[in-house]
C-alpha cells in the first residue's frame, strides 16, 4: 500500500479524527504561507513578517504594520479549496471532531466546518482597544492608514495573536482535549516551527499520526505516516 492509500484506509476506519493545520492548507486557495519558497519569508520587505507581525512592531509602527497587514494578510477574495471542503464533509459525516488551525483566514468556516479552534485568532474579528466595539475585515481593508473606532476614536486592533502575545487559554485547553481523545491526528500544511502551537503534537496518544506537507518538518520522525504532496490534492481523494 502506498502512503496515500494507507491514509485513505485509516480515514475510512477512524471515527474520532482531529485535524491540525497551518498556512499550507490555504496556499492552494492563493494565500501565501510564510516558509515555502514563494512564501512571505522569501519576498523582499524591509522587515521579516515575524517582526512586522509582532506586538512591539504593532505598537511602535502601527501604520507600517497595517500597510503589510492589508497587502499580505487580508485576502478576502480567497475561496476554500478541496482540503477545507473535505474537512467540513468529514465533520458532517461525524468522523472528524475538530479542526485546530494556526490560520487566521476563516476559510475553514467558509467551507462549512463548525468546530474550528483558531489558535492565532482571525482577520474577521477586529476590536476597538478603547471601547471594545467590533469591526469586520472589510472595515480594516477599506480604512486608510491606522483604522480608528467610529464611536470613540480609539485604535482598532485585529483579533490576531501577534508574536510576543499569548494564546487564548481556553482555545489551547480545548485543542489539547480534542487531540488527547483522537484516534487519528492529521497534521497538514504547517512547518511546525511556531510555538507553542507546534507542541500540540505531544498530546496525541494514538498510533495514526499522519503528517502531510510539501517539505520536511522537524517532527517527521514522530509520524506514523508521512505524505509528501499538496494537501488539497491528497484530501480530494477521500471518498465519503
Ligand atoms: P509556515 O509558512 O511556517 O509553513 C507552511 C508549511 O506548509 C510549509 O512547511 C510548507 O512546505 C507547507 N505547505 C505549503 N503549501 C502546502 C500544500 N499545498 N500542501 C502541503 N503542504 C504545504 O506556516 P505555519 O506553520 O502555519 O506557521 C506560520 C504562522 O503564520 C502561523 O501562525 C499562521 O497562522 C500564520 N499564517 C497564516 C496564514 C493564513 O491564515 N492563511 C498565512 C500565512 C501565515
Amino acid at each position: 500500500m502506498n502512503p496515500t492509500e494507507q491514509f485513505l484506509q485509516w480515514v475510512k476506519e477512524s471515527g474520532n479524527i482531529v485535524f491540525f493545520g497551518g498556512a499550507g492548507v490555504s496556499t492552494e486557495s492563493g494565500i501565501p504561507d510564510f516558509r515555502s519558497v514563494d512564501g512571505l519569508y522569501n519576498q523582499e520587505y524591509d522587515y521579516p513578517p515575524e517582526t512586522i507581525l509582532s506586538h512591539t512592531f504593532y505598537m511602535q509602527n502601527t501604520s507600517e504594520f497595517y500597510r503589510f497587514y492589508r497587502n499580505k494578510m487580508l485576502c478576502l477574495t480567497a475561496k476554500p479549496n478541496a482540503a477545507h471542503k473535505k474537512l467540513a464533509e468529514l465533520e458532517s459525516a461525524g468522523k472528524l471532531k475538530a479542526v485546530i488551525t494556526q490560520n487566521i483566514d476563516g476559510l475553514h468556516q467558509a467551507a462549512g466546518s463548525r468546530t474550528v479552534l483558531e489558535l492565532h485568532g482571525s482577520v474577521h474579528r477586529n476590536y476597538c482597544r478603547k471601547c471594545g466595539r467590533l469591526y469586520d475585515a472589510k472595515y480594516i481593508l477599506n480604512s486608510k492608514d491606522c483604522p480608528v473606532c467610529e464611536s470613540c476614536g480609539g485604535d482598532i486592533k485585529p483579533d490576531v495573536v501577534l508574536y510576543e502575545e499569548g494564546l487564548d487559554d481556553d482555545t489551547m485547553r480545548q485543542s489539547i482535549r480534542y487531540i488527547t481523545q483522537a484516534d487519528m491526528l492529521i497534521i497538514g500544511g504547517t512547518s511546525l516551527a511556531v510555538y507553542p502551537a507546534a507542541r500540540l503534537i505531544d498530546y496525541y496518544r494514538g498510533s495514526r499520526l499522519v503528517l502531510i506537507n510539501q517539505s520536511t518538518t522537524p517532527y517527521d520522525h514522530r509520524a506514523d505516516l508521512r505524505i509528501e504532496g499538496k494537501i488539497g490534492e491528497i484530501f480530494s481523494e477521500i471518498e465519503l
